[in-house]
């Protein structure tokens, strides 16, 4: 398997630490309000990586996490964090807010049908193990306290501006807003929070003695609960790390530079990154108003697995624009595939071909070659169309391996009452009473059965 690798600038050979056993990370979600579809992308992507992974041999351990503290609403560090202000306008607590968000996505990661996570995990369930890797931190000298946190300072890890090739002068000059001057280093960020008095904060835990002078709330930085969860769950040094672009800079600079500090080995050894989707050409925000659920597209007329469809359509590493007229597209494909699929349930349709064996070798080698997901479906296109085929089950449960677009499951056969109308109609076809074939036709369409009249006889698929 080739993959390309943030951490090298280089696609090479995925060669794991172990000849069989993977162990992969994928930053989740902040669980404080409705996701849109371009966050869903990672998502995608990062299923075909696991897909791929499983294909190849490899048993995967995955673990995956849910933010729902900490995350503050600006990268610098500052502000309200993005659960608390999710919860204040809600009118709720965080604890509700973020049970609600987290069951939404984990309902859409479904519907997706994205291969589940060895395990999940909620940022606040790790907290004894977050004050932990602090405290090591501090042992170790990385840390300094401000009036309103634990921080890290990143002028003790030498190669911290590396991951990113961050220019650290240019980011001091080209600052926008005055940074908290308390801060030793633009790019300090904070491992943990302190919560000044009578300030509400619904997530907070005791900060230890050892770590803070005097009694005082608080709560962990974004960044740690990453690194926490990933020591915990996968141990010091992990396979694959996924995220978005926008996390190399920030999130997942901070989260090697605390690791590596704290346990004076790599975090992960390939760092795969996902570039984003724009919409019409323009970036998803709020005031653009474009900003779709899976919820708007079901309005619309499409499903989860078209929108997957139109993701594994390009490559993790490209920008991608997305329309309504290319998602239609999509869709199309998928139907086609679908109504292909449906061909095995059909004795009549056994005029074509049979697919007996098929080129699973070169649609895994397209797989293996950097996720390469749109050559491996163009692979399929020239199957269905050159062949005049009928598929097996079994290459079918093959493509459902390899891109989870569940057409098994979305093509069951015909009800054995359907299968009795179209008996009745062929009867009726072969008494030259075409009245009462197209009246069966008709009655076939209206429960969502299209048949066709072919040389071999009828062929039906799905509306
Ligand atoms: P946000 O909730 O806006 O912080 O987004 C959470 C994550 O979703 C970001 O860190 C990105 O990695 C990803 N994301 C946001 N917008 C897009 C987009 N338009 N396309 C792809 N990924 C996105
Ligand atoms: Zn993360």
């Amino acid at each position: 398997m080739k993959l390309q690798n943030t951490l090298t600038g280089k696609t090479e050979e995925f060669v794991p630490m172990d000849t069989k056993n993977v162990k992969v990370y994928t930053c989740g979600p902040t669980v404080y309000g409705y996701q849109h579809i371009g966050n869903y992308t990672a998502y995608i992507y990062w299923d075909i990586l696991v897909r791929v992974l499983k294909l190849n041999g490899y048993i995967v351990k995955r673990v995956m996490n849910l933010t729902d503290v900490g995350h503050l609403v600006s990268d610098e560090d500052e502000g309200e964090d993005k659960m608390e202000k999710g919860a204040r306008l809600a009118g709720k607590s965080v604890w509700e807010v973020a049970e609600f968000f987290a069951d939404d996505f984990l309902k859409n990661f479904a519907a997706l049908n994205l291969v589940e996570p060895t395990k999940i995990c909620k940022a606040s369930d790790y907290i004894e193990e977050d004050l932990n890797i602090i405290r090591t931190l501090k042992l170790k000298g990385y840390t300094y306290p401000t009036s309103d946190g634990i921080y890290y300072d990143t002028a003790k890890f030498p190669t911290y501006a590396d991951f990113a090739h961050l220019n650290l002068q240019q980011l001091k000059a080209g600052a926008r807003v005055k940074f908290n001057q308390e801060k030793h280093n633009i790019s300090d960020f904070a491992l943990w929070k302190i919560i000044k008095q009578g300030e509400k904060h619904d997530m907070q835990w005791p900060t230890p003695q050892d770590l803070w002078a005097s009694k005082a709330m608080g709560y962990p930085g974004w960044h740690i609960e990453c690194a926490t969860i990933i020591k915990t769950e996968l141990g010091d040094t992990i396979d694959i790390h996924t995220g978005g672009i926008d996390h190399i800079p920030v999130h997942h600079t901070n989260e090697i530079a605390q690791s590596e500090a704290a346990n004076g080995v790599r975090l992960a050894n390939y760092w795969l990154h996902c570039n984003f989707i724009t919409i019409d050409g323009q970036k998803i925000s709020k005031s653009l108003g474009n900003i779709y659920t899976f919820d708007d597209l079901a309005q619309k007329g499409f499903s989860h697995l078209d929108f997957k469809m139109w993701v594994i359509q390009g490559h993790f590493t490209s920008e991608r624009n997305f329309s309504f007229e290319s998602l239609e597209a999509a869709q199309t494909r998928l139907k086609n595939w679908q109504n292909w699929a449906v061909l095995r349930h059909q004795k009549s349709a056994l005029g074509k071909k049979k697919l007996v064996a098929t080129d699973t070798a070169g649609i895994l080698a397209a797989l293996s070659n950097n996720l390469n997901s749109a050559a491996a479906l163009s692979i399929v296109d020239g199957i269905i169309s050159q062949n005049d085929s009928v598929p097996s089950a079994q290459f079918l449960k093959f493509l459902d391996d390899c891109f989870g677009l569940a057409l098994l499951e979305s093509t069951p056969d015909i009800s054995a009452k359907q299968k009795a109308l179209l008996k009745k109609r062929e009867a009726a076809r072969a008494d030259r009473d075409f009245a009462t074939s197209d009246t069966l036709r008709q009655e076939l369409s209206e429960q969502g059965v299209e048949v066709l009249d072919t040389i071999h006889g009828q062929i039906w698929h799905y509306r």
